[in-house]
């Protein structure tokens, strides 16, 4: 894919910009103590992250909160004042860019569900004319390129040269244990395209619970990528919206304290030994490997539902037998030991056998991760 913008670099936005640069805050703006409460906590841990907040809610389904709307724009303001933090939200239309930039909010972010729709982009991208904000474009809610690239173009071709790409995954019906896939192909290809395009991760909506959160943040460093949103709140159980993905500060700081940042400059690779590059491509495996287990478990619990609903048993011993040979004898053609494979399968095994029967002890209880 070809895609050719002209940006100026992070450090040249953000002058103490270190890797990763982080956006913190709630999901939703609720309350000017919910914002205060939450901000200093942030800025007392990362004087030098940005403060998100959406003010103007895109629910999938109506009926729930959409946000709080202009009054939001006003605790930003006060946010700002108090802890020195930059402030950032989500903008959908160009009346949202007007208040925005009269109320001076720092950065601007294009949601997922405005990304897919050329239209939208374009009336953001005419609000923004002669405006010199940074905006921050996330992926489109499908796995489209085309349409990030498209909006970030948009954004890029109406003058604004800070921008920044949000990889918070993708809708997919097999999501395996995410809220939203991955699919970090799409954000390597997005970066090897554009390669002086900054990338952030928001591992708070691809994951949709705080367990996993440091596992994809690590994960979105470990790609490079140069920031993380993270959604945080001082009080998750009480949000109005995304209650069950977000973190408190407290949690944040573990986090984010507990990132091992790895360079990619060229000088200091040609510095680093052989062990740490093979270490790290390892480690990469080794995630790839612990997806693909929870992707395949999904598939048994899957399975599960299905044997109870048709009443047959959890195992069929020869099924077993046959997937356990096949799997030696396909390891033995790549190398690896029978002894070695075996175990694995039995580990592997167990816990399928483990899951299906609780599925078909507790129907009513189970939910399939
Ligand atoms: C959000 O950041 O709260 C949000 C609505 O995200 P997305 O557009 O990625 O769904
Ligand atoms: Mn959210």
């Amino acid at each position: 894919m070809k895609l050719e913008l002209d940006i100026k670099p992070l450090k040249n936005w953000f002058p103490n910009y270190t890797k990763p640069l982080l956006i913190a805050g709630p999901c939703s703006a609720e309350s000017e103590e919910q914002m205060l409460n939450t901000a200093k906590q942030v800025a007392a841990f990362y004087p030098n992250s940005v403060f998100r907040a959406g003010i103007w809610k895109p629910r999938t389904r109506p009926n729930t909160f959409e946000g709080i709307g202009d009054i939001g724009l006003k605790w930003m303001q006060t946010v700002k004042k108090e802890t020195g933090l930059l402030t950032a939200t989500e903008v959908a239309n160009a009346e949202h860019v007007e208040k925005c930039l009269k109320h001076g909010i720092d950065i601007l972010w294009i949601g997922a569900r405005s990304t897919v729709n050329p239209f939208s982009v374009q009336d953001i991208a005419d609000a923004l004319k002669g405006a010199d904000i940074p905006v921050f474009v996330k992926n489109p809610i499908f796995p489209d390129l085309q349409l990030w690239a498209g909006a970030l173009e948009r954004i890029n071709n109406s003058g604004i040269k800070k921008i920044a790409a949000i990889h918070r995954g993708f809708h997919s019906y097999d999501n395996g244990p995410f809220r939203n896939s991955p699919k970090w192909e799409l954000a390597i290809e997005l970066k090897t395209a554009c390669p002086e395009l900054p990338v952030i991760c928001d591992p708070s909506h691809i994951g949709g619970t705080p367990e996993l959160i440091p596992y994809l943040a690590q994960k979105a460093m470990d790609m490079d990528m140069d920031g993380l949103m993270i959604e945080t709140h001082f009080n998750p159980i009480s949000a109005l919206s995304d209650a069950k993905q977000q973190i408190t500060p407290i949690e944040l700081k573990k986090i984010i304290d507990g990132l091992n940042i790895r360079t990619s400059s060229i000088a200091s690779i040609e510095l680093q030994t052989k062990l740490v590059e093979l270490r790290s491509i390892i480690n990469k495996i080794d995630n790839d490997l612990l997806e693909l287990l929870a992707k395949r478990m999904a598939v048994s619990a899957k399975i599960g539902e299905y044997k109870r609903s048709n009443n047959v048993t959890v195992l069929q011993v020869s099924h077993w037998r046959n997937l356990i040979d096949k799997s030696i004898l396909n390891a033995n053609q790549l190398g690896l030991p029978e002894d070695f494979i075996k175990a694995v399968y039995h580990l592997i095994h167990d816990e399928s056998i483990r899951r299906q029967t609780e599925i078909m002890n507790n129907p009513g209880n189970h939910k399939s991760t």
